[in-house]
């Protein structure tokens, strides 16, 4: 869709996602933690559950790390169909276990609607890329009562995101959480492009908060620290991030995974460019 450029006419289309004034924003509260409205969620895990014991032991070493959210891959939508396609309900029953014994709230990926009664004890829904536009799936998602965390598409601009969201909030669950995880440009040394710009520009637009995965966006791990960086000081309400115990034996999404010692450091400066951004703004 062409971007609506024209007031009048973002009403009407962002109904429920477009801000009615500069300084409307949301929170989403999730379990103890929040999200936007000044909450800062810092959601880390491995890209799949592998086991009960590997999502058990990062879960205490995030935690202790400073993470707000355990994440954790159970429904894997791979571009290949050969590739690891996750551990299903298994994987879901060991990350709640996981999140439940190391307090930490949890986030899965759904890929369809009839999954929905297995993420009773999962805190966060996750909505990936590829499905954004799974209008079925956002309607049904639409009538749960969980936080929503929704994908920008591999290619959606901000209008088609946004009215993804639309389709979320209109059967009656407000709780949004957007996720910008970089798009597809014609820049091929990164896994995608990171739209920074997108913070800046929904943070406008929307009163929904607005998270970074510069795991997904760039696809190495030694670019994912300067990104996440550059997205809590250009104003994202949240980041989610890629960590494994050894990521060289990692069974998807190797490459851009952070060990826990690095996400530690990273947590660390996270806190200090919050710190920065808070003194300045008063
Ligand atoms: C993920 O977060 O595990 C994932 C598959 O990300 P995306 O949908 O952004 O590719
Ligand atoms: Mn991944």
């Amino acid at each position: 869709m062409n971007f609506p450029h024209d007031d009048e006419e973002r009403a009407t289309l962002f109904k429920l996602a477009g801000k009615k004034s500069p300084d409307q924003a949301s929170k989403i509260d999730i379990r103890g933690v929040s999200c936007g409205k000044g909450h800062f969620l810092l959601i880390a895990g491995p890209c799949a559950v592998e086991s009960e014991e590997q999502i058990a032991g990062l879960a205490v070493r995030l935690k202790e790390a400073g993470a707000d959210m355990l994440r954790g891959g159970a429904f894997k939508s791979r571009t290949s169909p050969y590739s690891f396609q996750g551990l299903g309900r298994e994987g879901l029953t060991y990350l709640t276990e996981a999140g439940r014994r190391s307090g930490l709230p949890v986030i899965s990926e759904i890929t369809h609607p009839d999954q929905i009664p297995l993420f009773a004890h999962v805190d966060v829904i996750q909505v990936g890329a590829r499905n954004m536009q799974n209008f079925e799936l956002l309607k049904a998602l639409g009538k749960t009562d969980k936080p929503i965390l929704l994908k920008r598409g591999l290619a959606a601009n901000y209008g088609e995101w946004l009215m993804s969201a639309e389709y979320i909030m209109r059967e009656g669950n407000t709780n949004v959480i957007l996720c910008e995880r970089g798009i597809r440009t014609f820049e091929s040394y990164t896994r995608n492009t990171l739209d920074l710009s997108a913070l800046p520009a929904l943070h406008q637009l929307t009163h929904l908060p607005v998270i970074v995965d510069p795991s997904h966006a760039t696809g190495r791990s030694s670019f994912v620290e300067p990104m996440a960086l550059a997205a809590a000081a250009a104003g994202a309400d949240g980041l989610m991030i890629e960590v494994h115990e050894r990521p060289s034996m990692a069974r998807s999404d190797g490459a851009q995974a952070l060990t826990p010692d690095a996400f530690s450091t990273l947590a660390i400066k996270i806190r200090q460019v919050r710190k920065v951004l808070e003194t300045v703004e008063g």
